[in-house]
């Protein structure tokens, strides 16, 4: 019942081979197993998760089931749940209880699902490999060794260790597609403005997208039809009619035009992921595909527009946790400024601290033109390259990461290598397009690991998720990559 997707699940909880309160239970004794090697959740609590599947059951049995009705859900650590612990992977709100639930969650929990518990995240979502982590980084589950990637990382370990059905994630930068990538599972980020950030903590709001991580597109897509819609609470909520994401799953790919950006394929991709990634293409053309090159000539000025942006943001949003109204306070200080600096000395992390610093910096007096006002032109100019490729195009394909999981503790020490790691991510943030990621083979094996996980990236139109997924589940029919599964779980 592990390997389920979504839709058998929800048949079986439908024809009562199993209840919600019995898989439930079966996820909370596979954490309680597992977690303390993985440390994917931050937050269990059983019996809140087995009173949610007690509810689910009763509407089973009324036949008042939707689809996720009775299917439990990891939360990625970044979501108010009313009652739960909500960290964002930091100190300074580690004893925080939110008092409300974010949009998302409610709509899992106006869906039945059950919320199985917090999964860990780099500090604020910032970060590549989850080490940023207050809580301690999370293991790959394909190698304890080797980083889930960052930030949703305890999102994707959680799903491919199986610890839960599917889950939540969010994705600034490549949050959901890179742990994707190198744990072995389907991400997506949807287009910006489709998901509710209401009660998501704000990293860099203009980027911020949430989405769904589990074993497949197919059930990707169930997961976003509830995550998906218009929400009056976020600004940038888009009023747009409700779609089904599923609709276009089972369409051939006969004629699907791919375009391959001859920048993602260039310097910097190692050799295995690139194998495999033209492994991937080769099998599309069998499928129908057919392959277009195209160019995305400033896509090299991503990572450094971005660390401008993501920074500037981030050091407004995060100006409000000063230990007064809520989060960490220090124990001990002079006066209210004191108590503001210590508390945020104390309180925050040094990838934190580092962002807020280049984020203030790139927004003062003297600077703002020079760094903030140039970096959002380019983004503008980003964001055309994309709407001229599209011209030519259905979708985009090329890799999610440049290599597979590296070790933990290989990039901490540098953070530039660390912000390479979403070279291939991050134009569509800044684009505010939709992406995704889908395992596609693995790699080389290291000198003392096994073959890690490859991710092959695919990249919409506005509002082309139904089609990005389409591309996906056929591929996904024609190959079982997803369904392969780490050693010993
Ligand atoms: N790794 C990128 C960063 O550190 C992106 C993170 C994200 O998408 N939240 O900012």
């Amino acid at each position: 019942m592990l390997n389920y997707s979504l839709t058998q699940l929800g048949a079986a909880l439908r024809a009562k081979k199993i209840s919600s309160v019995e898989l439930t239970q079966l996820y909370l004794d596979r954490i309680a197993a597992h977690n303390p090697v993985l440390n994917a959740y931050l937050t269990v609590d059983a019996k809140t998760s087995l009173t949610q599947a007690a509810a689910a059951d009763a509407l089973l049995a009324q036949g008042r089931a939707l689809p996720l009705t009775g299917i439990p859900i990891a939360q990625k650590d970044i979501f108010c749940a009313k009652g739960w612990r909500t960290t964002c992977g930091s100190k300074m709100l580690s004893d925080f209880i939110a008092p409300y639930d974010a949009h998302v969650v409610e709509q899992f929990n106006k869906a039945g699902a059950i919320n199985l518990g917090k999964t860990n995240m780099d500090e604020f979502a910032m970060g590549s490999s989850n080490e940023t982590s207050y809580f301690g980084p999370v293991k790959n589950p394909w190698n304890h060794n080797a980083v889930p990637g960052g930030s949703s990382g305890g999102a994707a370990s959680a799903v491919a260790a199986r610890l839960c059905a599917a889950a939540t994630g969010t994705d600034t930068g490549g949050s959901i597609r890179q742990p994707a990538a190198l744990c072995g599972i389907t991400g997506i980020k949807p287009t910006y403005g489709t998901v509710s950030r209401y009660g998501m903590i704000a990293f860099a709001s203009s980027l911020d997208q949430a989405g769904p991580m589990a074993k497949s597109a197919e059930d990707c897509a169930l997961m976003l039809n509830v995550m998906a819609g218009f929400d009056e609470r976020d600004s940038t909520s888009l009023l747009r009619e409700k779609e089904d994401y599923t609709r276009d799953l089972n369409r051939p790919l006969q004629g699907l035009r791919i375009g391959l950006p001859r920048e993602f394929f260039a310097e910097g991709l190692s050799n295995d992921v690139a194998g495999r990634v033209q492994d991937a293409i080769a099998e599309y053309k069998k499928l129908g595909a057919v392959v277009i090159d195209i160019s995305l000539p400033n896509s090299n000025l991503a990572v450094p527009v971005y660390y401008v942006l993501a920074p500037a943001e981030a050091s407004s949003n995060l100006s409000r946790f000063d230990g007064v109204r809520y989060g960490y306070r220090a124990p001990e200080y002079t006066d209210l400024a004191d108590m503001y600096e210590k508390s945020r000395a104390q309180g925050f992390g040094e990838e934190v601290k580092r962002r807020i610093m280049i984020g203030t910096y790139v927004l003062s007096h003297g600077y703002y033109d020079a760094y903030y006002l140039q970096a959002q032109k380019i983004r503008r100019l980003i964001a055309q390259d994309f709407t001229d490729a599209f011209k030519q195009c259905d979708v985009i394909m090329g890799p999610t990461s440049p290599s597979t999981a590296f070790n933990l503790g290989d990039k901490g020490d540098d953070p530039v290598q660390m912000y390479l790691s979403d070279i291939y991510t991050i134009a569509v943030n800044l684009a505010g397009l939709p992406g995704m990621s889908i395992p596609c083979g693995f790699g080389d094996p290291g000198a003392n690991g096994p073959a890690m996980p490859a991710g092959l990236q695919i990249i919409g139109n506005y509002f082309d998720e139904a089609r990005m997924l389409n591309a996906a589940h056929q591929y996904q029919l024609a190959t079982d990559w997803h369904s392969k599964q780490p050693n010993g779980i």
